[in-house]
C-alpha cells in the first residue's frame, strides 16, 4: 500500500518497506522472498531532502542515488558518498533506487539468489529457515555478503541514521544499523518489522580533509562490487578507511587508517590494507568470482590513494 507520512507507514505494518524496489522486486519475482504486505514509501515527504544544518549534512533515506551523485552539497562535503552513489548498479536503477534501500538491501549468495525451484534441491540454509550455510558448512551463521556501495562511504564519515521503531525515534550509528540488519537478514525466521530509516546525518567534514570511494566490479556499467573502498584523511582528525563486499558487513580498516596518520608512503598504506583484509574479509564463492580472485584485489586501495593524491595536486 502507498503511504504519505511516517505515521501512516508505521500504522501500515507489519510489512516490508519499499523504496525504489530495485533490490526487493527481483527477489519477490524469483520467489527468493515471499513478503506479503508491501509499504511503498516514495510519497513520504519526510524521507526527502539534502541539506546542511547545525554542523551536519542531512540526507533523506528516500533520496535517489542519482540525485545524491549529482547534488553539489554531497559532491563538495561528502565526495565518497556522491562517488559511491554514482557507480551503483546502472543509470536506470540509480534513478529510482534510494539511499535507505541501498543500506537495507538483502545480503547476497549464489545459493540464495536463485528461484525457489532451484533451491528446492538443497537443504534449507540459515537465510531460508534452515540451520546450515552452504558456503561454509561449519559456519554457525549465514555468510552471504553485503554489497552496499553507499554503506562503505557512510561508514568512513561516521554517519548516523534516524530510525523509527515502534513509534520511537532515535539516531543510530550506521555501523550498528548495518550490524543489526545483517544479523536479521541472515535468518529467514527474523521477520520482525525492521526499523524505518527516515534520514542520515553526517558531521560536516573539516576543511582540508580529503575523501573518496573506489569500486571494482566485473562490468563498470552495471554490477555489484567485487570490492569497494572508502577513506578520508587529513583535516586535523584521525583518518578512517573501510572496505565493502568482502563480508556480511563492511569492515573498518584500522591499520590502514593508522598508516595514513603516520604519514607512511602509498606502498606501506597498501600493505597495511592487505593485512587488515587478510584478517577481516570473509570471502565466499560468488558468480564468476572465486575467493582467490577477491584476495588479489585487496591491494586496490592503492588506486584510491593515487586518485586522492592526484586530486590534491589539482
Ligand atoms: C542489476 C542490479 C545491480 C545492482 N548493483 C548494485 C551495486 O552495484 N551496488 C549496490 O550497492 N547495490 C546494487 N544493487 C542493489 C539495489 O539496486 C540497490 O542497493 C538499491 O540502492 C536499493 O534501493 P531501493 O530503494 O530500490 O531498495 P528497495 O528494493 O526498495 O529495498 C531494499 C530493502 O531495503 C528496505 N528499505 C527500503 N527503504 C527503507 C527505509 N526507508 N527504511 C527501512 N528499510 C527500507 C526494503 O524493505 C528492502 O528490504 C543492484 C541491483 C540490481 C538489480
Amino acid at each position: 500500500m502507498m503511504v504519505k507520512t511516517v505515521k501512516e507507514a508505521l500504522e501500515a505494518g507489519p510489512g516490508t518497506y519499499v523504496g525504489g524496489g530495485t533490490d526487493l522486486m527481483p527477489l519477490l519475482k524469483n520467489h527468493a522472498r515471499d513478503d506479503r504486505t508491501l509499504i511503498f514509501l516514495h510519497q513520504v515527504e519526510e524521507l526527502r531532502g539534502i541539506r546542511e544544518e547545525d554542523g551536519y549534512v542531512y540526507l533523506g533515506a528516500g533520496e535517489t542515488l542519482y540525485d545524491l551523485s549529482v547534488h553539489p552539497l554531497v559532491r563538495k562535503r561528502l565526495p565518497a558518498v556522491a562517488q559511491a552513489a554514482g557507480v551503483t548498479a546502472s543509470p536506470q536503477i540509480r534513478n529510482i533506487a534510494t539511499l535507505g534501500g541501498n543500506i537495507m538491501q538483502d545480503r547476497r549468495c549464489v545459493y540464495f539468489n536463485q528461484s525457489r525451484f532451484w533451491r528446492g534441491g538443497l537443504e534449507l540454509c540459515f537465510k531460508t529457515g534452515g540451520a546450515i550455510c552452504h558456503q561454509i558448512p561449519n559456519s554457525p551463521v549465514c555468510r552471504a555478503i553485503y554489497y552496499s556501495d553507499a554503506a562503505t562511504a557512510l561508514l568512513v564519515y561516521e554517519a548516523e541514521a534516524e530510525c523509527v521503531e515502534e513509534e520511537r525515534r532515535s539516531w543510530v550509528p550506521v555501523a550498528e544499523l548495518i550490524r543489526r540488519h545483517s544479523q536479521a537478514n541472515g535468518l529467514a525466521c527474523d521477520r520482525r518489522l525492521p526499523a524505518l530509516v527516515v534520514r542520515f546525518r553526517i558531521p560536516v567534514p573539516p576543511e582540508g580533509e580529503r575523501s573518496g570511494f573506489y569500486k571494482y566490479a566485473m562490468r563498470a556499467t552495471i554490477d555489484f562490487p567485487i570490492i569497494n573502498f572508502a577513506l578520508r584523511a587529513g583535516g586535523g582528525r584521525p583518518s578512517r578507511a573501510a572496505a565493502g563486499a568482502v563480508a556480511p558487513e563492511p569492515v573498518p580498516l584500522e591499520e590502514t587508517a593508522a598508516a595514513l596518520d603516520q604519514g607512511k608512503d602509498r606502498d606501506a598504506v597498501t600493505a597495511a590494507c592487505q593485512r587488515d583484509l587478510a584478517r577481516l574479509a570473509l570471502p565466499i564463492r560468488e558468480a564468476c568470482v572465486p575467493p582467490a580472485m577477491k584476495r588479489g584485489l585487496y591491494s586496490h586501495i592503492d588506486i584510491l590513494l593515487r586518485s586522492l593524491t592526484q586530486s590534491d595536486r589539482g
